[in-house]
């Protein structure tokens, strides 16, 4: 009996304890009904967005990415062009479809399917889009004015994640944030705009020493580094926020670089994969898209 009472007061006293998996759905709904608001003021103005969306591999990721980038465009009733190539297409085919594009008034955003096919070269092609067009925001020129910290197109992945922190209500400023991994498309980029608002900003790497040093002092912890549950609660801050960017497949179900169940009873947020960071970033690609057309 008093075992049973011992056990009822211990699992009590951990649901009280735990932390909070981000109803990333809810808050992606709203800014779905912002941009609902912007997409008919564009409308009123006899404006309608179009993005242009390329694709040259054959990579299946990319395919159900493209699939579900051409959805949102037709909920928010988006115009979408859509170039679809095989592996003879050569590069100057596709410097000059970008060229045509860049000098189509009526094309607002311009995107490139990444990965392309090995023979052709990424950086040469995505540099050749106009960074105005950039709505991926991994041209030179938009990720300059994120160093700077000037206004530009800012990536899909890590505009989504400082939405996820500003809706939940998270202070930035002046926090301990440490960013794991630093691919240019997230780890970098989302590591500027954290210090951009303030935040003491640490970037992680595979050969940073002692990782967990960092990792126990991070009051913000942005994990992107395609480890399937590579962070633990051992390692991490008691009321700390975790963002979860990875998508990993594992036995055909998709995990994140965080095993969210067992940090859930030390931190205070954190987001759940799927479900999380993932449905933020083609929200933010259909957001771009919109504000490059209301400045026609
Ligand atoms: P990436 O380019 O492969 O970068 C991975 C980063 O992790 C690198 O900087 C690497 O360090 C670092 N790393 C690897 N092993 C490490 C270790 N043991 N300790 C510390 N750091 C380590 O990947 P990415 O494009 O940034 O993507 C990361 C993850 O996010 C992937 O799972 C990807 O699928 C996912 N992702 C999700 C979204 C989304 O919308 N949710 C968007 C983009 C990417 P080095 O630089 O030293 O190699």
């Amino acid at each position: 009996m008093l075992y049973h009472i011992y056990v009822l007061i211990r699992l009590n006293d951990r649901m009280m304890n735990l932390g909070q998996i981000i109803d990333v759905k809810g808050i992606v709904e709203k800014r779905k009904e912002a941009l609902k608001l912007k997409i008919d003021k564009l409308n009123d103005r006899n404006i309608v967005p179009k993005l242009a969306v390329i694709l040259a591999s054959f990579d299946e990721a990319s395919k159900i990415y493209v699939g579900k980038k051409k959805r949102l465009c037709e909920e928010f009733k988006i115009l979408q062009e859509e170039y679809i190539y095989d592996e003879n297409v050569t590069e100057d085919e596709l410097l000059n479809l970008i060229d045509k594009l860049n000098n189509d008034d009526t094309v607002d955003g311009i995107l490139i399917q990444l990965p392309l096919f090995k023979h052709l070269d990424e950086k040469k092609i995505l540099n050749y889009i106009k960074p105005t067009k950039d709505v991926d925001g991994f041209h030179p020129v938009n990720l300059g004015n994120l160093v700077a910290g000037s206004k530009g197109i800012v990536s899909c992945t890590p505009k989504g994640i400082i939405t996820i922190l500003e809706d939940i209500g998270e202070d930035i400023k002046g926090k301990n944030a440490v960013v794991i991994g630093r691919s240019v498309i997230v780890g970098k980029s989302i590591a500027h705009l954290l210090l951009n608002k303030d935040a003491t900003v640490t970037i992680c790497h595979s050969k940073t020493k002692n990782l967990e040093y960092y990792t126990k002092n991070a009051d913000i912890l942005v994990v992107a580094v395609g480890i399937p549950k590579f962070i633990k609660s051992d390692i991490i801050k008691e009321g700390s926020v975790v963002i979860d960017v990875g998508i990993n497949r594992v036995d055909g179900k998709v995990v994140g670089d965080v095993d969210t169940e067992d940090v859930l009873e030390k931190v205070k947020y954190v987001t759940s994969v799927p479900g999380g960071v993932g449905i933020t970033t083609v929200l933010s690609l259909i957001e771009n898209v919109a504000d490059v057309a209301s400045l026609r």
